[in-house]
Protein backbone atom coordinates (compact mmCIF):
# COMPACT_ATOMS: atom_id res chain seq x y z
CA UNK A 1 0.00 0.00 0.00
CA UNK A 2 1.40 3.48 -0.28
CA UNK A 3 1.46 6.13 2.03
CA UNK A 4 -2.00 7.88 1.30
CA UNK A 5 -3.83 4.43 0.98
CA UNK A 6 -2.76 3.31 4.59
CA UNK A 7 -4.06 7.24 5.34
CA UNK A 8 -7.37 6.60 3.39
CA UNK A 9 -7.42 2.68 5.36
CA UNK A 10 -6.56 4.32 8.90
CA UNK A 11 -2.98 2.61 9.37
CA UNK A 12 -1.74 6.20 9.21
CA UNK A 13 -3.33 8.95 11.27
CA UNK A 14 -4.14 12.13 9.50
CA UNK A 15 -6.19 14.83 9.60
CA UNK A 16 -9.24 14.00 7.37
CA UNK A 17 -11.97 16.47 6.68
CA UNK A 18 -14.15 14.89 3.89
CA UNK A 19 -14.40 11.61 2.13
CA UNK A 20 -16.14 9.82 -0.55
CA UNK A 21 -16.77 6.19 -2.23
CA UNK A 22 -13.48 6.78 -4.12
CA UNK A 23 -11.34 9.42 -2.44
CA UNK A 24 -10.14 11.05 0.65
CA UNK A 25 -9.49 14.90 1.56
CA UNK A 26 -7.05 15.47 4.08
CA UNK A 27 -4.86 18.54 5.44
CA UNK A 28 -1.19 18.41 4.62
CA UNK A 29 1.58 17.83 6.85
CA UNK A 30 3.41 20.49 6.07
CA UNK A 31 1.06 23.42 4.86
CA UNK A 32 2.11 25.95 2.80
CA UNK A 33 -0.95 28.53 2.51
CA UNK A 34 -3.25 28.91 5.86
CA UNK A 35 -5.80 26.34 3.95
CA UNK A 36 -3.65 23.34 2.88
CA UNK A 37 -5.39 19.97 1.59
CA UNK A 38 -5.18 17.48 -0.40
CA UNK A 39 -7.61 15.21 -2.52
CA UNK A 40 -6.63 11.17 -3.18
CA UNK A 41 -7.81 8.72 -5.02
CA UNK A 42 -8.13 5.41 -2.97
CA UNK A 43 -7.17 3.38 -6.27
CA UNK A 44 -3.71 4.42 -6.89
CA UNK A 45 -2.76 6.12 -9.57
CA UNK A 46 1.01 6.67 -9.63
CA UNK A 47 0.97 10.22 -10.98
CA UNK A 48 -1.29 12.33 -13.84
CA UNK A 49 1.21 11.51 -16.66
CA UNK A 50 0.04 7.92 -15.93
CA UNK A 51 -3.50 8.94 -16.07
CA UNK A 52 -5.37 6.85 -19.02
CA UNK A 53 -8.59 8.02 -20.74
CA UNK A 54 -10.30 4.90 -18.73
CA UNK A 55 -9.63 7.71 -15.69
CA UNK A 56 -11.66 9.91 -16.86
CA UNK A 57 -14.59 9.98 -14.37
CA UNK A 58 -12.26 9.44 -11.45
CA UNK A 59 -10.07 12.43 -12.37
CA UNK A 60 -13.29 14.34 -12.90
CA UNK A 61 -14.22 13.49 -9.54
CA UNK A 62 -11.17 14.50 -7.82
CA UNK A 63 -11.50 17.95 -9.31
CA UNK A 64 -15.07 17.99 -7.91
CA UNK A 65 -14.44 16.75 -4.61
CA UNK A 66 -11.64 19.60 -4.35
CA UNK A 67 -13.89 22.20 -5.00
CA UNK A 68 -16.62 21.11 -2.85
CA UNK A 69 -13.91 20.62 0.30
CA UNK A 70 -12.61 23.81 -0.79
CA UNK A 71 -16.47 25.58 0.03
CA UNK A 72 -16.56 23.60 2.93
CA UNK A 73 -13.43 25.09 4.32
CA UNK A 74 -14.59 28.65 3.28
CA UNK A 75 -12.56 29.37 0.38
CA UNK A 76 -15.31 29.34 -2.31
CA UNK A 77 -15.47 33.11 -2.10
CA UNK A 78 -12.26 33.98 -1.62
CA UNK A 79 -10.73 31.49 -3.93
CA UNK A 80 -8.04 28.64 -4.22
CA UNK A 81 -5.46 27.26 -6.17
CA UNK A 82 -5.43 23.56 -7.51
CA UNK A 83 -2.17 22.18 -8.27
CA UNK A 84 -0.74 18.18 -9.54
CA UNK A 85 2.74 18.03 -9.37
CA UNK A 86 4.07 15.69 -11.50
CA UNK A 87 7.60 13.98 -11.76
CA UNK A 88 11.02 15.62 -10.79
CA UNK A 89 11.08 18.62 -12.03
CA UNK A 90 7.20 19.34 -10.95
CA UNK A 91 8.21 18.33 -7.22
CA UNK A 92 6.03 15.23 -7.12
CA UNK A 93 7.22 13.57 -3.44
CA UNK A 94 4.69 11.17 -3.31
CA UNK A 95 4.19 8.24 -5.86
CA UNK A 96 0.16 8.16 -5.79
CA UNK A 97 -1.50 10.92 -7.53
CA UNK A 98 -3.07 13.97 -5.01
CA UNK A 99 -4.19 17.62 -5.86
CA UNK A 100 -3.25 19.87 -3.85
CA UNK A 101 -5.90 23.08 -2.64
CA UNK A 102 -4.29 25.77 -1.11
CA UNK A 103 -6.07 29.04 -0.01
CA UNK A 104 -6.35 31.17 2.57
CA UNK A 105 -4.23 34.01 1.21
CA UNK A 106 -3.34 35.33 -2.55
CA UNK A 107 -1.03 33.07 -4.47
CA UNK A 108 1.90 34.48 -6.53
CA UNK A 109 2.08 33.94 -10.32
CA UNK A 110 4.08 32.74 -11.52
CA UNK A 111 4.59 29.66 -9.25
CA UNK A 112 7.82 28.63 -8.08
P1 LIG B 1 3.96 16.30 -3.74
O1 LIG B 1 5.26 16.95 -3.35
O2 LIG B 1 3.15 17.05 -4.74
O3 LIG B 1 4.17 14.84 -4.08
O4 LIG B 1 3.06 16.37 -2.43
C1 LIG B 1 3.14 15.48 -1.38
C2 LIG B 1 2.52 16.17 -0.21
O5 LIG B 1 2.19 15.21 0.76
C3 LIG B 1 3.45 17.20 0.46
O6 LIG B 1 2.86 18.48 0.44
C4 LIG B 1 3.60 16.64 1.87
O7 LIG B 1 3.69 17.65 2.84
C5 LIG B 1 2.35 15.79 2.01
N1 LIG B 1 2.45 14.71 2.96
C6 LIG B 1 3.45 13.79 3.07
N2 LIG B 1 3.18 12.92 4.06
C7 LIG B 1 1.97 13.30 4.58
C8 LIG B 1 1.16 12.80 5.64
N3 LIG B 1 1.52 11.72 6.35
N4 LIG B 1 -0.01 13.44 5.91
C9 LIG B 1 -0.37 14.52 5.20
N5 LIG B 1 0.34 15.04 4.19
C10 LIG B 1 1.51 14.44 3.89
Amino acid sequence: MTLFQKIAAREIAADIIAEGEEWIAFRDIEPQAPLHFLVVPKRCIPRINEAKLSDTVLLGTLLAAAASTARQEGVGESGYRIVINNGQDGGETVPHLHVHVLGGRPMNWPPG
